[in-house]
């Protein structure tokens, strides 16, 4: 009980250090790497981005405001308005000059004396102020930036969403006489940013001053609205929305997982460039060496568990045999034999038998030893050892009891039977020799033999054969005494 304790202890103390060790290192490395994959991405790849988005959007987007400007400020249409807009075809054919040789989807100009909207291809309407859809013009009209881009439907190009650049025009004196810009389609935005998210495999997305999502690729059609709406992305809504120069590092959580984000400003669109990256996206590597190294771990944990088991229970085996074998005869020992001893009365008990008890004891050993030495004295112990096993059946039990003595266990074994055994040992010594050069003549062994009464114990049946074996003593030697019954 005692050595399934400790062997418990030991294996669970192996499996604890080994758990311990593995997990322990694979968890540290996985939140290392962790760590340094979502500083990369925070502090160098989205901010990378963004600059790389930036410096795209200043070829592809602020391009129609550079040419909105060149076109507030041209003299031919500053002079037309003045000039009291006299002929529009003159100004059809300047706005059709513009979208033709810059390439824009449209372009106009809307004059504050008349409250026209020219286009390319005329009057489109008069501007009013108390029409929703010309809210625009009048914002404008109060603004102090030279500037605003906005995205409305265009009325004259089927109402498709576009982003207009719309520009204040001034007069000579700095007075407000119209605002005139071109536009983009939504959609060529749209495929821009698309190639971006395509290409850098991250959410990309313009949000104006106040959090609206104004302008976002195909694969986010279905993000719409404020940002401070949207589940997650609301935490830090105000945060993304605060810093008007810096690049902005956030995080949130979304159903996704963890989103790392980065905005900055841009004041030539007045609105935040937001690149977005999902965490999980970038770690799932990192997550699969994980996985792979617990993997290992526990293979090699579970085999030095085994390996430790088998080594411990061989062991083990070995000093239990160790500690139960007579090393000169080979056979049990007094301390091997009381385990057995006591295993046989409960199975003679419980199965109804019988068992037999036989005390041998050599002759006048002393005067072996004292003629032909201790050495020679061992070898007789041997011999006579090997001579009482070769006349037993394997299910006999055979122990040295004590220097020149031997005890016989015989199961299934009456009174008698076990004095026809006594009696073949005694004569096969008495009548050969025991194979000893130096020793001639045979030894003789006297035997005490007793059977196991009902309900008794081991000490009593142990005395009761000794008792047997004084008595064949007594009687001179060399010969079988029954204990009484
Ligand atoms: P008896 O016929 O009355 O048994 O006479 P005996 O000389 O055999 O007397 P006893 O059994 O009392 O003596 C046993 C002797 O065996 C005493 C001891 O010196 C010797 N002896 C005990 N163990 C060993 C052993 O391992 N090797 C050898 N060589 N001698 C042993
Ligand atoms: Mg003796
Ligand atoms: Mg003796």
């Amino acid at each position: 009980m005692k050595i399934i304790t400790e062997k418990k202890r030991l294996l669970g103390l192996v499996s604890i250090i080994l758990i311990a060790g593995f997990f322990g290192t694979s968890i540290a490395s996985f939140l290392v790497s962790r760590a340094s994959i979502i500083k990369g991405i925070s502090v160098q790849e989205l901010p990378l981005t963004g600059d790389n988005i930036y410096s795209e959007l200043q070829k592809d987007i602020l391009r129609p405001v550079f040419i909105s400007s060149l076109m507030a400020h041209d003299t031919f249409l500053r002079d037309w308005i003045l000039r009291g807009e006299k002929d529009s075809r003159e100004i059809q054919r300047y706005l059709r000059m513009v979208k033709e040789k810059y390439g824009t989807i449209t372009s106009f100009l809307v004059s504050e004396q008349s409250r026209n909207y020219y286009f390319t291809d005329g009057i489109l309407k008069k501007v009013k102020e108390d029409e929703p859809l010309d809210a625009w013009f009048f914002r404008v009209r109060n603004m102090s930036a030279p500037y605003e881009t906005n995205v409305d439907p265009d009325m004259a190009n089927r109402n498709t969403m576009t982003v207009f650049i719309n520009y204040r025009v001034l007069d000579y004196d700095n007075n407000f006489i119209g605002v005139t810009g071109v536009g983009l389609t939504f959609d060529t935005v749209r495929k821009i940013i698309d190639n971006y998210q395509e290409r850098f495999m991250r959410r990309i997305y313009f949000v104006d001053k106040k959090g609206m999502i104004v302008l976002s690729g195909q694969s986010m059609k279905d993000i719409k609205g404020s940002i401070h709406q949207i589940a997650g992305l609301k935490d830090v809504a105000s945060k993304l929305l605060n810093t008007d120069s810096n690049p902005a590092q956030l995080e949130y959580l979304s159903d996704e997982g963890i989103i790392l984000i980065n905005s900055r400003f841009i004041p030539e669109l007045g609105w935040y460039l937001v690149v977005e990256q999902n965490e999980e996206f970038a770690l799932k590597p990192v997550r699969h060496v994980f996985w792979m190294n617990l993997t290992v771990s526990t293979v090699v944990t579970a085999l030095i568990l085994m390996i430790t088991l088998f080594t411990v229970n061989r062991f083990q085996i070995r000093l239990e045999r160790m500690a139960t074998t007579d090393h000169l005869t080979g056979l049990l020992n007094r301390q091997g034999l009381e385990i057995i001893f006591d295993q046989m009365i409960k199975d003679v008990e419980r199965s109804k038998t019988t068992l037999s008890a036989i005390l041998i004891d050599i002759d006048h050993f002393k005067k072996i030893n004292d003629r032909y030495g201790h050495l020679t004295g061992d070898r007789v112990i041997q011999k006579v050892a090997n001579r009482i096993q070769e006349s037993l059946r394997k299910s006999d039990v055979v122990a040295r009891w004590g220097g020149e003595e031997y005890l016989l266990l015989l199961k299934d074994c009456l009174l008698d039977q076990a004095f026809e055994i006594s009696e073949k040992i005694r004569k096969d010594l008495e009548e050969n020799s025991l194979d000893i050069p130096e020793i001639a003549e045979p030894v003789s062994v006297s035997l005490g033999i007793a059977q196991l009464k009902q309900g008794e114990d081991q000490d009593s049946l142990l005395h009761r054969a000794d008792q047997a074996l004084y008595c064949a003593k007594e009687k001179g030697r060399n010969c079988s005494i029954l204990s009484e019954q």
